[in-house]
C-alpha cells in the first residue's frame, strides 16, 4: 500500500435541522473519531473535518413548519449539535458550517471554474411548479408515488423505501408538500454536471480501489453499470449558495453540489484558525494526502461518484483513498425514524449515562458490513458483562491488590516464569494488531481485541494466584502485579480511541499527569510504567447498569415511537423571551475609551477610563487576552450605563463593556458602524 505523508478525515456534514441520534453516531462519526484518535497517537499528521450542512430543502421545510427563518433553524442546531458531539468525545479539529462566507466563496469559485471550462450542460426543461405557493418544487418539496416500488410517500429526490434516486418529474400523482396542491409543469433553466463525461475516468479510479468495503463496491458498481446521467447542480430556491452567474439570479447551488465542497472550505477555515492559511492546500492538493470520507450508506453515490467527478472536472484535487460507508443501525429491531421520534437522541442519552459505554457498544456492534441492531438489553449486557466484569474487574483487582499489599506503589519485577513471558509478549504484540485493524477501519474487531487483552490479563491474574504467592513468595507476587500494572498502562493507551474518557482517568490513576494523547501508540506494550511509582486512588470506571434503568429507557422509547408525531416543542429553538419593558430597563450608551491599562496580577483584566457624554467612568473588563490597551484608546464602544458598581480585584468598576464571544473563544468588543456622539442611547 502507498505510504502517505498526511491524512485528511471527514465525517458527513449533518443537516442543521434536528438533533443527533445514535444512527448518525454509528454511521459516520464514531468510527471516524476512533480512526483519527488512533492516527494521532501514531503521531501521524492527521486533520479531522466536519461541520453543519445548513442548506438544502430539509432546512427550509423545517423552517416553514416552525414559522422561523432558515437562519434561525441552522444557528440553533449548529451550536447544539456541535456541543453534543463534543460531550460525546467526537474530536473534530474543526466543525464548520456551510452558511459561512468562506464556504459561499469557495463553492462559488468552484462552480465558476467548472462553468468557465465548459464542464456544465445548460438545459431548459419543464419542472413541477406550485401555483399557490408561487414556486418550483425541487427535491423534498414534492412527494408522490414511487415509479419503481409504488411507495406512495416517495420524495422528489429519493424513495426512502426502495432507495431509488428520483427526479421530481418521475413521481406519479405528485403533490406539493407546502400546499398539498397538484403542481403544474413550467419551464426553467438549470446547469447540469454530465457525469457520463467522467464515467471512464471514474471507472478506472474505482477499479484501483481493491481495499474498499464490499457494501460500497457493490453500490458503486451498480451505478457505473447502469451508466451515469446528467445531474442538475442548480435549484430554483432562495436559501443556499447563490449561483455566481448573472443569468442565474434567483437560483442556488444544489445542496449536494455545495455540501462536499464544505469539507474544503472547513479545512481552509481550520488552516486560517491555526495561523497557517495555506496549509489546507497540502491537505487537498498534494498527492501525498490520504483522504478518507466516513459516511452512512445513503451517501455513497455522492461521495463515490458525484464529488470525485466534481474534483476531477475541477482538477488539482486529491481523490478519496477510501469511503468506508457504514450500513444502518436499527433500534430494537425497527428502523429509526426521526419523523415518528423513534430514536435515541444523543443529548437525551447523555443526561442519564456516560459517553464511554455507548461508544463501546456502538463500536463493538458497528454496522460495518450489514445493518446492526441497537437494543437497550444488549447495551446493558455489553456494559455489565464486558466493560465492568472484564475490563473494570482487571483494573479494580489490580489496583486494590497493589494498594493493600504493596503500599500502592508499582512493585519491582524479578525473574519471569513462562506465564509472565507470555503475558508480556501479548502486550508487545497488541498495539500492532489492534492498530492494523483500526487502520483498516475494522472497528468491531479492534474493539473486541482490546477487551481480549483484558480477558487474557484476568486469566493471567487468576493463574498466578497472587493472593497465595503474597504469603509464599512475595517477589513472585510483586512480578505478577508489576505485569498487571503494565497491562493497565497498555490498556489505557489501547482503549483511548474507543473509550477516551475512561482511558484518561485510568492514565491518571497510574500516576501520569499529562493527557494520554501525549503517549505513543507504538509504546503501549513496552512496559514503561516505572517500578516504585506511587499510584493514585482507584475508582470504579465502569458502573453496572441496573435492570430498572434499562426498563425505563425501553418504556420511554415505546411512548415516543407510539406518539406518531414529532414533539415540535422539543425541536424548537428554546429562546427565553422577555417583554420589551424588561429590555428598556437596561441603559446602553455609546462611550469612548480615553485610556486603558493592564491590571497587575490579573492577566484577563483591563482597566478602562471611558467617556459617556460629559461623564468619565472607570470600567474593569475581562478582555486583556484579546485586546492590548493601545488597541482600545479612542474607540467608541457600547457600555451598560446603569449597572450597579462592583469591585473587581480591588478596583471599582462602573458599568460594563459589551463584547461578543463565539464557541471557539474568539472575542470582539461591540463597536459602532459609524461614529456618534458620546452618550448616545443604544436600543
Ligand atoms: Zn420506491
Amino acid at each position: 500500500m502507498k505510504t502517505y505523508k498526511r491524512i485528511l478525515v471527514t465525517s458527513a456534514l449533518p443537516y442543521a435541522n434536528g438533533p443527533i441520534h445514535l444512527g448518525h453516531l454509528a454511521g459516520a462519526y464514531l468510527p471516524a473519531d476512533i480512526f483519527v484518535r488512533y492516527q494521532r497517537m501514531k503521531k501521524r499528521e492527521v486533520v479531522y473535518i466536519c461541520g453543519s450542512d445548513e442548506h438544502g430543502v430539509p432546512i427550509t421545510i423545517a423552517a416553514e413548519k416552525q414559522k422561523k427563518s432558515p437562519q434561525d433553524i441552522v444557528d440553533y442546531f449548529h451550536f447544539r449539535n456541535k456541543t453534543a458531539f463534543q460531550r460525546f468525545g467526537i474530536s473534530f479539529d474543526y466543525y464548520g458550517r456551510t452558511s459561512s462566507t468562506m464556504h459561499h466563496e469557495t463553492s462559488r469559485a468552484f462552480f465558476r471554474q467548472l462553468e468557465s471550462t465548459g464542464v456544465f450542460r445548460k438545459k431548459t426543461e419543464k419542472q413541477l411548479f406550485d401555483q399557490k405557493a408561487g414556486m418550483f418544487l425541487p427535491d423534498r418539496y414534492v412527494c408522490g408515488v414511487c415509479p419503481v416500488c409504488q411507495n406512495d410517500s416517495a420524495y422528489g429526490d429519493q424513495c426512502e423505501k426502495c432507495g431509488s434516486s428520483l427526479s421530481a418529474t418521475d413521481l406519479q400523482h405528485p403533490k406539493s408538500v407546502l400546499t398539498g396542491e397538484t403542481p403544474v409543469l413550467r419551464e426553467t433553466t438549470h446547469w447540469y454536471l454530465p457525469l457520463g463525461d467522467w464515467q471512464e475516468k471514474l471507472q478506472k479510479w474505482f477499479d484501483e480501489k481493491k481495499h474498499w468495503k464490499t457494501n460500497v463496491v457493490g453500490q458503486v458498481k451498480s451505478w457505473l453499470q447502469a451508466g451515469l446521467n446528467d445531474r442538475a447542480v442548480t435549484r430554483d430556491l432562495s436559501w443556499g449558495v447563490p449561483v455566481p452567474l448573472e443569468e442565474a439570479s434567483g437560483k442556488v447551488l444544489y445542496v449536494w453540489f455545495d455540501a462536499p465542497i464544505g469539507y474544503i472550505s472547513a479545512t481552509k477555515e481550520w488552516a486560517a484558525e491555526i495561523g497557517k492559511p495555506d496549509l489546507w492546500q497540502k491537505y487537498w492538493q498534494d498527492a501525498d494526502t490520504r483522504l478518507i470520507h466516513f459516511i452512512g450508506k445513503d451517501n455513497i453515490v455522492f461521495h463515490c461518484i458525484m464529488f470525485p467527478a466534481m474534483l476531477m472536472a475541477h482538477g488539482g484535487y486529491v481523490l478519496p483513498d477510501n469511503v468506508p460507508a457504514n450500513e444502518f443501525l436499527n433500534l430494537e429491531g425497527e428502523k429509526l425514524s426521526t419523523s415518528r421520534n423513534y430514536a435515541v437522541w444523543l443529548e437525551d442519552y447523555l443526561q442519564r449515562f456516560a459517553p464511554d459505554p455507548l461508544r463501546y457498544y456502538l463500536a463493538v456492534n458497528a454496522p460495518e458490513t450489514k445493518d446492526a441492531d441497537f437494543t437497550w438489553k444488549e447495551y446493558q449486557q455489553r456494559n455489565n458483562g464486558e466493560l465492568a466484569d472484564i475490563l473494570g474487574n482487571l483494573i479494580n483487582r489490580t489496583l486494590t491488590f497493589t494498594a493493600k499489599y504493596f503500599n500502592n506503589q508499582v512493585p519491582p519485577r524479578s525473574d519471569l516464569d513462562p506465564m509472565d513471558q507470555e503475558m508480556i509478549q501479548l502486550l508487545n504484540q497488541a498495539p500492532g494488531q489492534i492498530g492494523d485493524l483500526i487502520d483498516k477501519v475494522e472497528i468491531r474487531k479492534a474493539t473486541a481485541a482490546v477487551i481480549d487483552v483484558a480477558r487474557a490479563a484476568n486469566k493471567y491474574f487468576n493463574d498466578q494466584e497472587p493472593w497465595r504467592t503474597i504469603r509464599s513468595d512475595s517477589k513472585k507476587c510483586g512480578t505478577t502485579l508489576h505485569i498487571c500494572l503494565q497491562t493497565l498502562r497498555a490498556l489505557a493507551i489501547l482503549m483511548e480511541p474507543i473509550l477516551p474518557f475512561s482511558a484518561q482517568k485510568l492514565y491518571q490513576i497510574l500516576g501520569y499527569t499529562d493527557t494520554i494523547q501525549t503517549e505513543k501508540w507504538d509504546d503501549a506494550g513496552d512496559c514503561l510504567l516505572p517500578a516504585g511509582r506511587k499510584l493514585g486512588r482507584a475508582e470504579i470506571l465502569f458502573r453496572k447498569i441496573e435492570d430498572q434503568e434499562i426498563e425505563s429507557e425501553i418504556t420511554r422509547l415505546k411512548r415516543a415511537g407510539n406518539a406518531q408525531t414529532i414533539d415540535q416543542k422539543a425541536e424548537e429553538p428554546k429562546i427565553n423571551q422577555i417583554p420589551i419593558e424588561e429590555f428598556a430597563k437596561i441603559e446602553l450608551r455609546v462611550a469612548q475609551v480615553v485610556s486603558a491599562e493592564k491590571v497587575e496580577q490579573a492577566d484577563k483584566l483591563l482597566k478602562l477610563l471611558v467617556k459617556v457624554g460629559d461623564q468619565e467612568r472607570q470600567i474593569v473588563a475581562g478582555i486583556a487576552r484579546h485586546y492590548s490597551p493601545q488597541d482600545l484608546v479612542g474607540k467608541q464602544v457600547v457600555v451598560v450605563a446603569n449597572l450597579q458598581p462592583a469591585t473587581i480585584r480591588g478596583i471599582e468598576s462602573n458599568g460594563m463593556l459589551l463584547a461578543a464571544q463565539d464557541e471557539s473563544g474568539k472575542l470582539s468588543i461591540v463597536t459602532l458602524e459609524q461614529p456618534l456622539e458620546n452618550g448616545a442611547r443604544v436600543r
